[in-house]
């Protein structure tokens, strides 16, 4: 009886993480959202629904990003 207690716990658990890393997903993407400027020098982009300016600043801004310091 116990053993079935134990795996629900697990699955709980396996669902509980998966839940959380969802969160994080949502999360990472929303503070990368396309304002209408540039998100690393702030030059006004043209076209909407673009988040840089070019591939450079993407580049650079990915690169800020890993390092955590944005
Ligand atoms: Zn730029």
């Amino acid at each position: 009886m116990s053993d079935a207690v134990d795996d629900a716990n697990a699955t709980q658990a396996y669902f509980d993480e998966l839940q959380i890393s969802k969160v994080r997903q949502a999360a990472k993407r929303l503070d990368a959202v396309a304002t209408g400027y540039c998100l690393l020098c702030d030059r006004e982009i043209e076209k909407s629904g673009q988040r840089w300016c070019n591939a450079e600043c993407r580049d650079d801004w990915e690169k800020l990003k890993k390092r955590g310091l944005l």
